[in-house]
């Protein structure tokens, strides 16, 4: 039997920037792991517009063990994560951050951790977010949290997206072929023992984060109609409520007329009443949408991504 492979997968969207100091520390890492594994780095360039599918390019062209697949446009760093498990040949995969967030340091202990056999996956949570805004921070807790709460996939607080899998766990990755993908949750949802290792958080080199407040909005609310048909129901249960409340009010109503007589008043209960009703279905329609708009989605079958150009190798197994 060879050497092990470890396929170090790289999505980079504009990253021009940072991407030579991130090469030349992967590589550094990369040359301690020798002995252990080989490792193959393959980038995904996400459709970027600047420099750094030539920068790529470049790489490749000076070192074999560089792969690359580059996209039609961008397509998001889920696509880009998917088309690189998918390209990834080695017996090992992990997933990195261009921007040096995630430091390569901590390659070696992840790979101890799979090679004692003991874990399928190891996974690098931050236990603080040094320089990140504030309101970030705290929207990005309360999702988490609710997430939590309501989808039953626990993803741990401050999980990042750099983890080491087996090829066992690639492949049940893999096999998820949801085009609608929270990673994150795809990670849980699959199983397998992982290994979480804190790290304090570090701070983007260079270059800027391509999140903006509504992208993180609309990627958290992705994440809960991914996991979870619980909004569904609150519309069961809030009609029940409705229900059973009105009988109460019809038979408060009786009991009124009877003993005291009534004059016909009560516009503001009525409309009151009215705009919340009304409130309440527009609320559940936009939920279902919700869902709807996500199937509609799922079952086109469109390809996650359009490569237009890579430079990959053949898993032989
Ligand atoms: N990324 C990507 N496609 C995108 C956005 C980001 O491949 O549409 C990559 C980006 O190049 C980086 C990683 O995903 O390697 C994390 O992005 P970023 O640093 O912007 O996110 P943050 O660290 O702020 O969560
Ligand atoms: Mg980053």
């Amino acid at each position: 039997m060879g050497e092990k492979i470890l396929s170090i997968v790289v999505p980079c969207y504009n990253e021009e920037a940072v991407l030579t100091a991130f090469y030349e520390e992967l590589h550094r890492n990369a040359g301690l792991l020798s002995g252990r594994v080989s490792c193959e780095f393959l980038f995904v360039d996400d459709g970027s517009s600047d420099g750094t599918l030539s920068m790529i390019r470049d790489f490749a062209e000076h070192d074999s063990s560089v792969h690359y697949v580059s996209f039609s446009r961008n397509f998001g760093k889920e696509a880009a994560i998917y088309a690189g498990l998918q390209h990834a040949v080695g017996d090992y995969v992990v997933l990195m951050d261009a921007d040096l967030q995630h430091p390569p340091e901590f390659l070696s202990d992840m790979l101890n951790a799979l090679l004692s056999g003991e874990y399928d996956s190891v996974a690098m949570r931050r236990v603080d977010r040094k320089g990140e805004k504030r309101i970030r921070s705290w929207f990005s807790r309360r999702f988490y949290g609710l997430n939590r709460r309501i989808s039953g996939v626990d993803i741990p607080e401050g999980a990042t997206d750099y983890r080491m899998m087996t090829r066992q766990m690639v492949n049940a990755v893999l096999s998820m072929p949801e085009v609608n993908r929270f990673t994150k949750g795809i990670f849980t949802w699959v199983g397998f023992r992982t290994l979480w290792i804190p790290y304090h958080n570090v701070e983007r080199t260079a270059g800027s984060s391509k999140w903006t407040f509504w992208g993180l909005v609309k990627y958290s609310m992705n994440g809960i109609v991914a996991f979870s048909t619980i909004p569904l129901a609150i519309a069961s249960v809030l009609g029940a409520l409705c229900c059973v409340s009105s009988m109460l009010m019809a038979l408060w109503f009786v009991v009124k007329t009877l003993i005291w007589g009534d004059p016909v008043s009560g516009f503001p209960t009525l409309i009151t009443v009215i705009l919340f009703l009304g409130g309440i279905q527009l609320l559940m329609i936009g939920i279902l949408g919700q869902y709807f708009s996500k199937m509609y989605l799922e079952v086109k079958h469109r390809p996650m991504y359009i490569a237009k150009e890579e430079k990959t190798a053949e898993r032989k197994d």
